[in-house]
């Protein structure tokens, strides 16, 4: 089923790593018709094209530390450009910090849209670790696993399309995403605050089902754009 929104709605996802933002991000596209931008992939592109943003993003992030706002702005703005966007957007991992709050209002002010809902994934933060170290995607359909919590049934094939070729991020092990979750709270928890004030924030409780968190943010759709 897709469901109609009528106006294009700016969705943000707030979490740290691990905390299940690009597999509900995915699941909202399908749902609502919007276009997920996640920055870790844009930079990720930028990365393995090699072009002058993804040079100087690569050592940051493989040190789980935060790309510089100038970049991250860069690569949002470009893909914020292109016309399917105007269907409506859910932000996964976007904005980060302070300095790319203000540029987002900024740049939606100036197309005359803001922020529809910042939805903030609570999670327990003792868990993220273990989750984001041990977790691979199909290289073929990017369906996602984990070495304990989801393995695939048959050992290196994967459940959905049977592909044999399987991917880790670089920065999925346990000393990197520590630094991530550093981050996190140093830079980007405070953002929730930043939407309280704004009037749009949706804490969610994120520690449970897949099925059940999507529901409860499909709900939070549903409410913010009818
Ligand atoms: P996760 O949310 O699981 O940490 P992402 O794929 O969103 O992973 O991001 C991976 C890495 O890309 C981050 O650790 C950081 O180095 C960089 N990155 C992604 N988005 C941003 C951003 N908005 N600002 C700064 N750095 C970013
Ligand atoms: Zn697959």
């Amino acid at each position: 089923m897709n469901d109609v929104v009528t106006t294009p709605a700016i969705v943000i996802l707030l979490g740290p790593p691990g905390a299940g933002k690009g597999t509900q991000a995915r699941m909202l596209e399908d749902r609502f018709g919007l276009v997920q931008l996640s920055t870790g992939d844009l930079l990720r592109g930028a990365v393995a094209a090699g072009t002058p943003a993804g040079l100087a993003a690569k050592t940051v992030m493989e040190a789980g530390g935060l790309v510089s706002d100038e970049i991250v702005l860069a690569v949002l703005k470009e893909r914020l450009a292109q016309p399917d966007t105007a269907a409506g957007v859910i932000l996964d991992g976007f904005p980060r910090t302070a300095g790319q709050a203000a540029a987002l209002d900024v740049l939606l002010a100036e197309r005359g849209q803001s922020v529809t809902t910042a939805i903030s994934l609570e999670v327990d933060d003792a868990d993220m670790i273990g989750r984001v170290a041990g977790r691979f995607t199909c290289a073929e359909c990017g369906e996602g696993y984990h070495d304990t919590n989801k393995r695939t049934a048959t050992d290196g094939v994967c459940d959905n399309c049977g592909g044999t070729a399987f991917k880790r991020r670089a920065d999925d092990n346990a000393e990197t995403a520590r630094a991530r979750l550093t981050a996190y709270h140093a830079e980007t928890a405070p953002l929730i605050a930043h939407y309280r004030k704004l009037g749009v924030l949706e804490p969610v409780d994120a520690m449970g089902s897949i099925a059940g968190i999507a529901a409860a943010l499909g709900k939070i759709i549903e409410r913010a754009t009818s």
